[in-house]
């Protein structure tokens, strides 16, 4: 096993200064300097610090590294998850450590995960807030009911109103002629922007990539660097996010077979079968807030933006 940045030895009993400096350093960028992970880490790859393999940070090993409570002279008990005090040296403090996990949606050093085992048929991408255009995400209730819910501004509504409606029409869609065509036509078309989005990541990741250099080099100021970075990472996310629900339309496998067919298809079809159908059929799924206290119905409530006009 390779030892663990900052340390001289397997048992952690003494620190390396040189190394313990740089964790510092990017820590503070972290911390105190607001910067994202992915610049710490193009900084600290600028500035010719290796891992303990001599290999280039990356985002996996960074992300180990900084999870590794012994940096902060901790560890965690296994069964409870709580940190305890090793008495051993420290590259950072235990405050930055608990801000560090913070920072990165962690609890107990556990990675946020889905709260849900609900198979939630329309949260990634579909669904949106029609009172403040936020994606909305499969949910319980505090009751314990599926829901979907805008993080931002809290509508809700209960996952069967919602998919029991889309589901409807949906099936009167599938049922009129030339709608298996339309389908293949919208799945070819997505194709193309799956494509698209793939070059556009691409892109912005060399231009993210090219921000280290005139840096290290004295060019810009870290100011700088940070406001082209987040606004880089910010074109990333809502590109990845995007291509993710794209390539699940794209990848999914459509009915074969007449118009009845595709009927019957869809009692039983898989869910991301079903999920690729309806993101063909519809650009949006928005949900309006119920205008009073126990108003469930959801014809009211969703409005369903076609995504061609053929199919509309
Ligand atoms: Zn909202």
């Amino acid at each position: 096993m390779p030892r663990l940045y900052g340390f001289e030895d397997q048992r952690l009993s003494r620190v390396r200064e040189s190394e313990r400096q740089a964790t510092q350093e990017a820590v503070s960028r972290l911390l105190v300097g607001g910067q994202s992970r992915s610049a710490v880490i193009s900084w600290m790859n600028a500035e010719g610090h290796r891992g303990t393999m001599g290999g280039a940070w990356n985002s996996t090993t960074f992300g180990r590294f900084l999870a590794n409570p012994a940096i902060a002279g901790l560890e965690r008990d296994p069964e409870t998850g709580e940190l305890r005090e090793t008495g051993r040296p420290t590259l950072i403090t235990r405050d930055e450590f608990e801000q560090l996990e913070a920072l990165s949606g962690r609890k107990d050093g556990v990675p946020p995960a889905r709260d849900d085992d609900f198979p939630y048929l329309f949260s990634e991408g579909l669904t949106e807030c029609g009172s403040c255009h936020h994606p909305m995400t499969g949910h319980r209730s505090n009751a314990g009911t599926p829901s979907y819910r805008c993080e931002n501004c809290g509508v809700r509504i209960t996952a069967a109103a919602l998919e029991d409606y889309v589901g409807e029409n949906t099936l009167a869609e599938l049922s009129r002629p030339g709608t298996r065509e339309a389908l293949e036509a919208a799945q070819e078309k997505m194709r193309v922007e799956a494509e698209a989005l793939r070059q556009r990541i691409k892109a912005l990741r060399a231009s993210q990539d090219g921000l280290a250099e005139p840096y290290a080099e004295g060019q810009v100021t870290r100011k700088v660097l940070v406001a082209a970075d987040e606004k880089i990472s910010e074109k990333l996310k809502d590109a990845r996010t995007r291509l993710r629900y794209v390539e699940q339309i794209v990848d999914a496998k459509l009915p074969i077979g007449d118009v009845e067919d595709l009927v019957r298809w869809w009692e039983h079809a898989p869910h991301a079968s079903k999920r690729a159908v309806v993101g063909l059929l519809f650009d949006r799924v928005r949900v309006m807030p119920a205008r009073a206290r126990g108003v469930r119905g959801a014809d009211d409530r969703v409005v369903l933006k076609w995504l061609s006009a053929e199919a509309a």
